[in-house]
């Protein structure tokens, strides 16, 4: 890979601000001041550095955001999206997966293709859980509809589901599968209405209760190495 490109890969700024900077030999690979930009580097062997500071070169990276409400899960709009929250230079970020303009919580954003398209896939049933909350009190027959498969607007069948915690008018639903607006739909088939919704989880990746909404961090090596695993 070309020497400015696995620098601008990693953030450290455009193609052209990295070119002029390789050129006033701020950049050495092993330990060797290179001044040409197309220098082929080896990114899992090479050693670079950038103004004295070692680069690791990462091929993806993965960030849990806290959604608010008001933005839209898309990469690009008119209408602000969660990409406008994460300040970060990576280029080709995007959001794995929806949530409704007015849902809140867990967003996976990351410009690992492969995995959001294994976690996306209506064949690998990825549990996702959310809190949600109704206009009305949940009750039984809801539980038992929503668990053996709710058939939404009129013919749309939906996989069994589980409410778990589930408190006069506010419960946790596990889902595996993502049709639109989903937990939504369900409630209003069985003549109730969602107030609140927030994910909390996405397979094992639990949303970070000390992000507020609109903050994010990097997942840990373990919280991507769980969401590889057992995708096959
Ligand atoms: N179900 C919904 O209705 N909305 C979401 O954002 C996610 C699941």
């Amino acid at each position: 890979m070309r020497l400015d490109k696995f620098l601008s890969d990693m953030g450290f700024g455009t193609r052209s601000y990295l070119k002029q900077m390789i050129r006033q030999k701020q950049v050495c690979v092993n330990q060797k001041v290179v001044v040409d930009a197309g220098y082929q580097v080896d990114e899992n062997h090479d050693v670079v550095t950038f103004q004295d500071e070692v680069i690791t070169y990462q091929k993806y990276v993965y960030f849990m955001l806290n959604k608010p409400a008001g933005v839209i899960s898309a990469t690009q709009s008119n209408q602000m999206t969660v990409l406008d929250l994460i300040h970060e230079p990576y280029k080709d970020l995007f959001p794995c997966g929806r949530l409704d303009k007015d849902t809140q919580g867990l967003l996976l954003i990351t410009n690992d293709g492969p995995l959001a398209h294994d976690l996306l896939s209506p064949k690998k049933h990825v549990e996702k859980e959310y809190y949600v909350e109704t206009l009305k009190p949940i009750d039984e027959n809801t539980i038992q509809k929503i668990a053996q498969g709710i058939v939404i607007d009129q013919g749309e069948q939906c996989l069994p589901a589980q409410l778990i915690h589930v408190q006069d008018n506010h419960c946790h639903i596990i889902l595996h599968e993502g049709k639109y607006h989903q937990i939504k739909r369900m409630f209003l088939a069985c003549n109730n209405e969602v107030t609140f919704l927030k994910r909390l989880r996405m397979k094992n990746l639990v949303l970070d209760e000390n992000l507020k909404p609109g903050e994010y961090r990097c997942l840990t090596v373990q919280e991507i190495a769980d969401l590889q695993n057992n995708l096959g």
